[in-house]
């Protein structure tokens, strides 16, 4: 029997990506890094993590998402034990408003300010950019519908990015109008596409009857000329929204944040309304978001509210943000070095570099031995490849005598250090 693989979609991370090539091609440094500076980025910003389970109810997800989405009708992992039906998460925006109206997180007063980071799951066809289980970092503003709740989402999407330089990113801006805005827009579409029902594609058909939004999704040529004369949506948004529309533009305008309006972005999960936004990458390939968002007042209802709760966030992927790190030569942290390796010679060093190592290790050193027994030229080469700017080298003398040779491995100098010295030995020496 062969061993085992990762389900087609996943993937491993390694601390050292090196190691594999069917690994992520970013290793477990490298997202500690990314993680944290994230974390730094939304902490300026006043948010405040929240971790909610894998795990959700199915029908919050098909009800907050839309029954008609590609998320809801063929990409979620879901399935019924006993008489609970159970999703993994597609995506984090539900879960944060479930959690939201279950603690009753209004009665706190203000604004929710939440972001969470963490894996969630559809049952996409893999490629570049798209996974089975990936990873979304976003931002939910809970309790305002304030214009100023949007940009300062857009605006800290936008920081988030800049932190690691990328700045060759488009955002794209529209307003979706409240909740008569799209049925009004759905059915102009139809009467538009109407007459060109045969030269559509036959999802595009489906999607003509079903979700006509859709169809300005479209990457197929001939169904993207069609959509030169299409009706803008914009045209059937009430008063209201335009108004708050005009507000956002200007808002991110003094922040200097320069954005392109496009009539045809709708986003392909029901719940937004009015403001909706999309970054884009021109290194991502097919996969070009980085990550997207808008404001979805008409969520919280769908999953139970009796009170309309007004909120705003995005979501982006984190191997999206990777992978246009690689594409823009970021370097990021590889795998993590120990300050030193012990090396030893003979049962009795073996003994004493296990205890110095426990010594050392207390002192606040990151601290490598041999766990096998092997010869010293096997262990100095395990240092090597471990890239541990010292070694310590101790033998049966050194043990007498309680020094040994400390190995700088970058300029091969030796320097004889009693043992009782070893830690500020290594405090004034390791950077
Ligand atoms: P969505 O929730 O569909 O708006 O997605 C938000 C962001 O999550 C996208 O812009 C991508 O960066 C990322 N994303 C969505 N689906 C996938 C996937 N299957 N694999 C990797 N990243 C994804």
């Amino acid at each position: 029997m062969s061993t085992f693989q990762t389900i087609k979609g996943t993937f491993d991370i390694l601390p050292d990506p090196a190691m594999s090539s069917s690994a992520f091609a970013y290793g477990t440094a490298a997202w500690q890094h990314v993680e944290a500076t994230l974390r730094d980025v939304l902490a300026r910003f006043n948010f405040s993590e929240v971790r909610t389970p894998i795990l959700e109810p199915t029908e919050l997800i098909a009800r907050g998402i839309g029954q008609l989405t590609d998320i809801v009708s063929k990409e979620m992992f879901a399935f019924t034990r006993g008489d609970t039906n159970y999703v993994m998460r597609p995506e984090i925006t539900a879960p944060v408003m479930r959690a939201y109206l279950q603690h009753h997180l209004d009665q706190r007063g203000g604004v929710q300010k939440l972001y969470y980071i963490g894996p969630c799951f559809r049952a996409e066809e893999p490629q570049k950019g798209r996974y089975r289980q990936f990873h979304q970092f976003g931002v939910e503003v809970i309790g305002s519908d304030d214009a100023r709740a949007d940009a300062e989402t857009i605006a800290v999407m936008m920081a988030v990015y800049k932190a690691f330089g990328l700045t060759n990113t488009t955002l794209r801006l529209n307003t979706l109008g409240d909740a008569e805005s799209r049925p009004r827009y759905k059915a102009a579409l139809q009467a538009y596409f109407e007459p060109y029902r045969q030269d559509l594609s036959e999802t595009s058909r489906t999607r003509l009857d079903t979700n006509p939004l859709r169809i300005l999704d479209t990457k197929d040529e001939r169904e993207r000329t069609l959509l030169a004369d299409a009706p803008h949506l914009i045209d059937f948004v009430d008063a209201e929204s335009r108004a708050h529309y005009e507000e956002v533009k200007q808002l991110l305008n003094d922040l200097g944040l320069v954005f392109v309006e496009d009539p045809f972005l709708v986003r392909g999960l029901d719940y937004y309304s009015r403001t909706a936004f999309e970054l884009e990458s021109p290194d991502l390939g097919a996969q070009s978001a980085l990550g997207g968002g808008g404001r979805y007042d008409l969520l919280s209802v769908e999953v139970g509210s009796k009170k309309p709760v007004p909120a705003v966030g995005f979501a982006s992927g984190m191997e999206r943000l990777f992978l246009a790190l690689e594409a823009n030569e970021v370097t990021l942290p590889g795998t993590p070095s120990p300050d030193v390796f012990l090396v030893a010679l003979g049962d009795r060093a073996r003994r004493r570099v296990f205890r110095m190592a426990q010594e050392l290790r207390d002192a606040g050193f990151k601290v490598a031995l041999d766990l096998r027994g092997r010869s010293m030229k096997a262990q100095m080469r395990e240092a090597n490849r471990q890239n541990a700017p010292f070694t310590i080298i101790v033998g049966d003398n050194e043990l007498e005598q309680a020094q040994a040779p400390v190995k700088n491995m970058e300029t091969g100098e030796q320097t004889e250090v009693a043992f009782a010295d070893l830690r500020n030995y290594l405090r004034d020496h390791v950077t």
